[in-house]
């Protein structure tokens, strides 16, 4: 009697530890703890590029300290990236197009504000380039500090220092360029009327510029972060399908040691089950049909957790991209007419020349993103065959369809899933 009890025992305990780890190993995210998360190995720095990866530092060490507390929008720490953005835009000789020498709009009293400045000398007549990254991120909760060293004090620190080398001659000959850092980005306030980007679109006029004036937008969110190896010297430009020459610009602009991939909008925003969902302030300069660039390195496994702090960011691609970055909008400026907006254009065949390299590797047991299970592996390669199928496809001339895109966009969600360490990956449909 005591016997078969402890043997039924036995079998529901064996049992239950054999079907859990088997479910274990379907989960993607369940074994990482942050105490895990290691730095990869970075390469070092050139002395050329040297001292703008010191200012890069600089800013985001200043602006990701304890001290602003993680610059939630509305608190004292907000307040002071906002006057640090303000100093360093007096400091690189910027000017301000805006009525009273403002260089402020506020957001709303409860959030605070948007800053801005302008490359000088502004010429009145000519039309406007935005180059854009928001700073505030998500404070403190529940006791944990978030001080948003990737999101997203990396791109601010960019910002100012694309701002610095678009100040040295020669001047551009076409446009004026503004500078801004967007307020209120960030949970709560994204996707709301009161993100910063919203607000600052609505309500234009009050930095001296008109809408129709805004001839292209550069947005930039999560430019510092490194999760995996075969990314690390790579940013995403995404957005420029909509666009052609702007497309065609990319494709021409090179910077040693920086790998820009070209990706369509919808490889980001596509995600399974939902709406497509924007994820950044360039959604405010699409819904006005301005054309727009946004550039981000993606999500790692320390977005949005207190672990994303200043020193993990690769600071020696941080000043690849502002050189890169100056460099494209000096070959904006020397394009012979304005750029034009397609809203509904899409290039599949560019997504697909971008991703496909990138599922091959992520596809392959060693070298794997880190975290992937077995059945997120299993799934990349049923993904790697379909982007083959549609590479044969191309190599007979037979142009991909809007399902074609749809197969691209899920497995590239799956990419940004497992890089991003953002839950049951595993779960996610395939083509
Ligand atoms: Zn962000």
């Amino acid at each position: 009697m005591v016997k078969g009890k402890i043997f039924a025992g036995w079998r529901f305990w064996f049992r239950l530890i054999t079907y859990s780890l088997l479910a274990l190993g379907t989960v993607d995210y369940f074994w990482v703890h942050p105490a895990q998360i290691t730095q990869n190995d970075l390469s070092p720095i050139p002395s050329q590029i040297e001292d703008l990866v010191h200012r890069l530092r600089v800013h985001v060490d200043y602006l990701a300290s304890p001290n602003l507390m993680g610059r939630k929008a509305g608190t004292p720490g907000n307040k002071l990236a906002e006057r640090y953005l303000l100093e360093q835009f007096k400091k690189l000789r910027l000017s301000t197009p805006a009525p009273e020498n403002r260089r402020t709009q506020e957001v709303s009293p409860a959030i605070g504000n948007n800053v801005f400045s302008a490359l000088t000398p502004i010429h009145p007549k000519r039309k406007w380039l935005v180059l854009a990254a928001h700073f505030d991120h998500l404070g403190e909760e529940k006791g944990a500090v978030f001080l948003g060293a990737d999101d997203n004090a990396s791109s601010v620190a960019i910002l100012l220092e694309t701002a610095r080398l678009l100040q040295r001659p020669p001047s551009l000959n076409q446009y004026n360029v503004l500078v801004v850092g967007f307020n209120s980005e960030e949970p709560p306030h994204i996707r709301t009327p009161w993100m910063g980007s919203n607000q600052f679109i609505m309500r234009i006029g009050e930095t001296g510029l008109a809408r129709s004036q805004i001839k292209m937008a550069v947005v930039m969110d999560l430019m510092g972060g490194v999760h995996w190896k075969p990314l690390q010297n790579s940013v995403f430009a995404i957005g420029a399908e909509k666009t052609p020459r702007l497309e065609n610009v990319l494709g021409k602009i090179q910077t040693p040691g920086l790998e820009v991939r070209p990706l369509g909008i919808h490889m980001v925003e596509s995600v399974p089950g939902m709406h497509p969902t924007p994820f950044s302030d360039y959604d405010a300069f699409r819904n006005h049909k301005i054309p727009f660039l946004f550039l981000s390195s993606g999500r790692t496994r320390h977005y949005h957790r207190s672990s994303d702090t200043s020193e993990k960011l690769h600071y020696a691609r941080m000043a690849r991209s502002a050189i890169w970055l100056a460099k494209l909008i000096r070959a904006v400026d020397a394009l012979p007419t304005p750029l034009e907006f397609f809203p509904e254009r899409e290039n599949y065949l560019r997504d697909l020349q971008t991703l496909y390299p990138i599922i091959q590797k992520a596809a392959q047991w060693k070298g794997k993103i880190p975290q992937t299970s077995w059945v997120s592996l299993y799934k990349f390669n049923r993904d790697k065959k379909r982007l083959e199928q549609l590479n044969a496809q191309v190599s007979s001339n037979i142009s991909l369809t809007n399902k074609d895109g749809r197969d691209l966009s899920l497995a590239s969600i799956r990419l940004q899933c497992l890089l991003g360490n953002m839950g049951p990956c595993f779960l996610l449909p395939s083509p």
